[in-house]
């Protein structure tokens, strides 16, 4: 059997100490899982459980390259993350059975049109024209969990032109790496190539033409993307 046209490879994330790369197949976001961020968006937290929105893996970007400024947007979103990379099937786990899954851990952008989010949010529509843009999962390379300290007090922080934006430390993820995972395999098999973002810290912020936007996760390899202009 032969296909009508060609298929693009799933886009790679580079591993630390690894020659392979990582294959991204679906990538998973966290919405609010930092109380901070979700008061600046002007939204409460849900106790209750986690929720989610996804990218399509194709919108994986590597770190350290330039993207145009999307169209369709005024108000274009830089939102730093700490990113899981799933490392094996998980599927209604525990927490602990949901720990032992996960490969390692990426920082990550979370590339938004906000105005569109909001847009769709205000109108109780699906936030894929916010959320799913081209290029907008920009991933810096993966460290094995084994090689990362145990997660708790890493800063995550983002700047541009080099002005701090966003810090905060990662014990206020309000849902803990275990719990997502647990969580959302209770919806899906998760898989090797699966990816979760795990959600942006307060200090959201628009980027234009031009920006350089840079940040981290202490003990994890740093990003870095530069805004050019809009096609
Ligand atoms: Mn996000």
């Amino acid at each position: 059997m032969t296909n009508l046209f060609s298929s693009p490879a799933w886009p790679t994330v580079p591993v630390k100490g690894e020659s392979a790369e990582y294959p991204v197949h679906r990538i998973f976001c966290v919405g609010r899982n930092y109380a901070a961020h979700a008061a600046e968006m002007g939204v409460e937290v849900d106790r209750e459980a986690p929720f989610y929105f996804t990218k399509s893996a194709l919108t994986t970007q590597a770190t350290d390259t330039e993207i145009p400024y999307p169209p369709g947007t005024e108000n274009f979103h830089y939102e730093m993350e700490l990113v899981i990379a799933i490392g094996a099937p998980v599927f209604k786990a525990d927490t602990a059975e949901a720990a032992k899954a996960i490969y390692g851990y990426a920082c990550g952008l979370d590339m938004t049109r906000r105005d569109l989010q909001l847009a769709a949010r205000a109108k109780q529509r699906p936030w894929d024209l916010g959320k799913d843009v081209e290029q907008s999962a920009v991933f810096a390379p993966i460290t094995k969990a084994a090689d990362f300290e145990a997660l708790g007090p890493q800063k995550i922080h983002l700047e541009v032109n080099g002005e701090t934006k966003q810090e905060a430390t990662l014990n206020d993820l309000i849902w803990k790496v275990d719990e997502i995972v647990s969580h959302l395999s209770g919806f899906y098999h998760l898989q090797p190539g699966d990816v979760i973002m795990t959600g942006t810290p307060a200090g959201v912020g628009a980027v234009v033409a031009g920006d350089v936007i840079t940040g981290g996760v202490d003990g994890l390899d740093p990003i870095k993307l530069t805004i050019g202009a809009a096609e």
